[in-house]
């Protein structure tokens, strides 16, 4: 074992645990050789120490990925790219657990859940291996005498900074549409998880890349990603996490030089429930929307509308649903909930609960921290909510839903845009006019309807308002790493014979 390398041991898996930032297709020390230390958040106690980039790993990782974009990769066919893309897909369904249990381990996320984020990730990798040969311009017909196409060109060397609540699937909806399209990347895995994204390094090498096409590194955001934002020679920069950084991204990209920029920020989205909905299917969604990964999702439904017929009654059926997920080690069979990812976000989820409180919402379930040991919090639930409350308004990122009362349809469509957001929502009804209705006067990016968090690699996701810029996912995601260049070829006499 050399210092790039350890091993680890799983309830599940025992592998080999790369270290270093993978660079050129090598797992290297970084320049200053500093480590920082990864915390498993259900013991509180570190797991190991990876090697942290700073400016200079940055621009060395760059050049990398300038000479593969320019030499090596520029001559791979678009058949051949999808084929690796789809091999690595196949390696991330052989090491399923292995990757699976990485998740869980530096996450913290349930194990059966991570095995689901992992399968998506397959999914997404070989959903876009799929478009790498399917990538076309168009010819333009303007008369005898020229010839006018397009080319989708990729847009070349993309930094791309990802966060740490679903690590992997980010990894991959990052991946997928620029490697499709024939550009090179620098990933910046979020400093919480970086484990996961070295370990799938060693699959990237065994796929057949080439050297300098996929860079992984682990480090800071106000350093290695701050270096990628604010970087000469990087051309995209593609960005989910929380509002307030994509903003300095968007800054970074415009005083230096003018990288394109897609962002997937934050949400705090409306769950409308309404009188004729039915009951049992609108709990079910309500509480998978909220709790589902710790409530740790952009997209959460961390906002639920009950009509006010129906509302006394869903919130004593939600506390009661709510209060038997169960809480614990994300190894452990059963297990729903497992410990929010770090110290830092435990303590600003309990800080949100303590302005609820103060702020005269009703704790209707939970408020409190589960256990002694570990970021656990308990799934909690806040009544007598109003929208001026920080609580309705502010992203919190943890198992904390408000429930508030509407009257009609008309007030139900004004509370659910009273936020800076809109990435997401849910309307529950039987009446199919409803439900069109509502989706469309609600400004987000998706909208479910009877159901909550269905997201698909084949569908856009992404955000209105200050949730974001551009479209991930489906072919939409194809446009954030192209550009298109128009070809003129003249095919008559010279103009002045
Ligand atoms: P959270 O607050 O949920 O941790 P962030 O938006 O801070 O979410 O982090 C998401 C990603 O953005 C991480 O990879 C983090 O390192 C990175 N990041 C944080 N600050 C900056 C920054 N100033 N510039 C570039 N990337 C950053």
């Amino acid at each position: 074992m050399s210092d790039l390398f350890t091993t680890i041991e799983t309830p599940i898996a025992k592998y080999e645990q790369p270290l270093g930032l993978f660079i050129n297709n090598e797992f290297v020390k970084g320049v200053s050789g500093k480590t920082f230390e990864t915390i498993n958040p259900t013991t509180e106690k570190p797991i190991t120490s990876v090697y942290e980039a700073n400016e200079k790993d940055v621009d060395i990782a760059v050049a990398a990925a300038r000479k593969a974009f320019e030499g090596s990769w520029s001559k791979v066919t678009p058949t051949e790219r999808g084929r690796m893309l789809a091999k690595l897909a196949d390696l991330f369904e052989r090491d399923s657990d292995i990757l699976s249990s990485i998740e869980s381990l530096d996450n913290g996320k349930a194990f059966v859940m991570a095995k689901g984020d992992v399968a998506n990730a397959a999914g997404c990798l070989r959903y876009y291996a799929g478009y790498a040969d399917k990538i076309h311009g168009q010819t333009i017909d303007q008369n005898s005498e020229s010839l006018t196409y397009t080319r989708h060109e990729p847009v070349g060397v993309c930094g791309q900074i990802i966060p740490w609540n679903f690590p992997l699937l980010m990894w991959s909806w990052k991946i997928g549409p620029a490697i499709a399209t024939g550009c090179t990347v620098i990933i910046k895995t979020a400093e919480q998880t970086p484990l996961s994204g070295l370990y799938a390094a060693k699959l990237i090498k065994e796929a057949g890349f080439p050297p300098g096409v996929i860079n992984i590194i682990s480090g800071f955001g106000r350093v290695a990603g701050a270096a990628i934002s604010s970087h000469m020679d990087i051309d995209k920069v593609a960005f989910t996490g929380s509002t307030m950084v994509g903003r300095t991204i968007l800054q970074a990209a415009a005083k230096s030089n003018l990288k394109k920029v897609t962002l997937e920020l934050g949400g705090k989205s409306p769950n409308i429930v309404f009188n004729d909905a039915d009951i049992d299917n609108a709990i079910s969604w309500s509480n998978f929307g909220i709790f589902f990964n710790h409530g740790q999702c952009c997209c959460a439904g961390s906002r639920i509308l009950v009509q006010e017929d129906i509302h006394d009654q869903f919130v004593a059926r939600f506390k009661e649903r709510a209060a038997k997920n169960q809480l614990g080690n994300p190894f452990e069979m059963g297990t729903f909930q497992g410990p929010q990812v770090s110290q830092l976000q435990f303590d600003r989820i309990m800080e949100y609960i303590n302005h609820g409180k103060q702020g005269g919402a009703t704790v209707a379930l939970g408020g409190e921290r589960h256990g002694t040991e570990g970021y656990f919090i308990q799934p909690t639930v806040f009544t007598d909510v109003t929208s001026d409350m920080k609580i309705a308004q502010e992203e919190i990122f943890g198992p904390v839903v408000t429930i508030q009362k509407f009257k009609d349809e008309e007030e139900a469509i004004k509370i659910g845009n009273d936020t800076c957001y809109g990435l997401a929502a849910a309307v529950h009804t039987k009446n199919v006019n409803t439900a069109i209705r509502v989706s469309n006067a609600i400004k987000a990016g998706t909208v479910w309807i009877n159901a909550y968090n269905m997201i698909s690699y084949q569908a856009p996701f992404g955000g209105f308002k200050q949730s974001g810029l551009g479209r991930e996912l489906g072919s939409y995601a194809l446009e954030n790493y192209t550009q298109v260049k128009t070809v003129h070829y003249r095919l008559g006499d010279a103009l002045f014979a």
